[in-house]
C-alpha cells in the first residue's frame, strides 16, 4: 500500500510526498454499549487501515486527493470549513486541522494531500477512526510536533464528535491510536485508559458485514442512551459502571421494563469484558468465545440491539466447529457480525456461511477475513 500511495500522490499532484503514515481499523472485541456507561471495552486494530502522503506547500493551499472521491479538492486557507457533497469526505481531515488547535498544537497551512485505503468504509471497521489519526500524524509531521498517542487519539475522537458530528466514543480512536499487533487494546472508558493484551496466535476474525442498516438507528442509540441514564439515577449512581447486579434487582420495581433490561445488559456486559480480559490473558480462546456469544444474546435479549438478520448470522457461525465464538459487532441495529476462529476456519467455511444467509435473505453478506495489526503510525 506504501508504494501505491506515493505513486498517487505522484500522479495527483506530480511530486513525491514527504510523509507517509498509516492507521488500521478495529473491530469491537467484546463491550457492547459500555463506553458511555463509564465500563470497559476490548477492541482489535486490525491489518487494514487508511494511509495518508503529504508534502508541503509555501502558498497557504490546501488540495486534497482521495480515489474515494476521485478528484482534487482545494480547501480555504484559515479557519476549516464543512464541505457538502462530493467533497464531504475531507471533513475527517479538515475536523483534525480544526481540532489541533483545541489541544494546544499547530496546524499547517499549505499541504498536498492524498488518502488512500484497503478497508471498506462503513463496514463498521471505522474508516472514519482510521482516516482522522492517519491524518493527524501526517499533519503532526509537517509541523514537528510529537504530542503522545493519547493526545491523537483525543484529537481524532474530537474531530469526529465536533466536526464530522458523529458522537462516537472512545474505542474507534483509541484503538486505531493504541493497537498493536497479536494483541487487543482493553480500554477503560472513564480515564480513559488504555492497555494491551495479548491475543493468543490461533485467532483469526471474519467479518460478515450485512450492509443493512436501521433507518432510524441514531434514535434508537439515543432511546438506549436514555434508558442506561434512566438506570443510573434510579440506582443511585453517576454511571453503570458503579453498580451491580444486586443493586439493579433492587431498584427493579421503579424502573420500565426496558431500563432494567439496558442495565442489565450494561452492567453483566462490563463483567463479561473483565472475564474475556482473564480467558485471553491464560490463553483461553474457547473461554473467550462463550464470552463473545453470551455478549450476542445479551444483545438480543436484552439490549435489544441486533436484527434477525445478525441473529442468523451467529447462529450459523456457532453451530461450525471451527468457531469459538460469534457477536455483533458496533453499536447494532444491522451491520456486520464478528467471528472468532481458528486458523482451521477458511474461506469454504465463510462461503457456506454465507449461502445460508443469501438463501433467507436473497443477498450474500460482505465477507473478511483479518488478523490484528500495529496501531497508527508514521510509515
Ligand atoms: P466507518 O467508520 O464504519 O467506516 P463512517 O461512515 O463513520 O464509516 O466513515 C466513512 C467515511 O470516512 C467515508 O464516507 C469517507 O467520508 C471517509 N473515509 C474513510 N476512508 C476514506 C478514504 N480512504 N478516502 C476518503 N475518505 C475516506
Ligand atoms: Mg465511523
Amino acid at each position: 500500500m506504501k508504494e501505491q500511495i506515493i505513486a498517487q500522490f505522484q500522479k495527483a499532484f506530480g511530486r513525491a510526498p514527504e510523509f507517509v503514515t498509516r492507521a488500521p481499523g478495529r473491530i469491537e472485541f467484546i463491550g457492547n454499549h459500555t463506553d458511555y456507561n463509564g465500563g470497559t471495552v476490548l477492541g482489535a486494530s486490525i491489518d487494514r487501515g487508511v494511509w495518508v502522503a503529504l508534502a508541503r506547500r509555501t502558498d497557504g493551499k490546501r488540495r486534497f486527493f482521495s480515489a474515494f472521491a476521485g478528484e482534487i479538492t482545494e480547501a480555504a486557507a484559515g479557519v476549516p470549513q464543512a464541505q457538502t457533497g462530493k467533497a464531504s469526505w475531507i471533513n475527517y481531515p479538515l475536523g483534525v486541522l480544526a481540532a489541533l488547535p483545541v489541544f494546544g498544537l499547530k496546524a499547517p497551512e499549505g499541504f498536498d494531500y492524498v488518502a488512500a485505503s484497503d478497508l471498506p468504509t462503513g463496514a463498521g471497521l471505522s474508516s472514519s477512526a482510521a482516516i482522522e489519526l492517519a491524518s493527524a500524524l501526517a499533519f503532526l509531521e509537517a509541523t514537528g510536533q510529537r504530542p503522545d498517542r493519547e493526545t491523537v487519539v483525543k484529537i481524532g475522537k474530537h474531530a469526529e464528535n465536533h466536526f464530522v458530528g458523529v458522537p462516537c466514543g472512545i474505542l474507534d480512536q483509541g484503538v486505531s491510536g493504541f493497537g498493536k499487533k497479536d494483541h487487543l487494546v482493553f480500554i477503560d472508558c472513564r480515564g480513559p485508559k488504555f492497555a494491551t493484551v495479548p491475543l493468543p496466535s490461533d485467532a483469526h476474525f471474519w467479518i460478515f458485514n450485512t450492509h443493512h442498516k436501521h433507518a432510524l438507528v441514531d434514535g434508537m442509540y439515543a432511546a438506549r442512551h436514555r434508558e442506561c441514564m434512566e438506570a443510573a439515577k434510579a440506582i443511585g449512581v453517576s454511571l453503570l459502571v458503579e453498580a451491580s447486579i444486586q443493586q439493579l434487582d433492587a431498584a427493579k420495581a421503579t424502573l420500565s421494563s426496558d431500563a432494567y433490561k439496558r442495565a442489565k445488559h450494561v452492567i453483566e456486559e462490563i463483567a463479561r469484558v473483565e472475564a474475556a480480559n482473564t480467558a485471553l490473558r491464560a490463553g483461553d480462546l474457547a473461554g473467550v468465545g462463550k464470552l463473545l456469544t453470551a455478549s450476542h444474546r445479551s444483545s438480543q435479549n436484552y439490549f435489544e440491539n441486533s436484527t434477525p438478520e445478525l441473529d442468523l448470522l451467529v447462529d450459523t457461525l456457532t453451530g461450525t466447529p471451527e468457531v469459538f465464538g460469534a457477536r455483533l459487532t458496533g453499536g447494532g441495529f444491522g451491520g456486520a457480525v464478528m467471528a472468532l476462529t481458528s486458523a482451521r476456519f477458511g474461506d469454504a467455511q465463510a462461503e457456506s456461511v454465507a449461502a445460508v444467509y443469501e438463501k433467507v435473505y436473497g443477498t450474500k453478506p460482505e465477507i473478511l477475513h483479518c488478523q490484528t495489526g500495529d496501531g497508527a503510525a508514521v510509515s
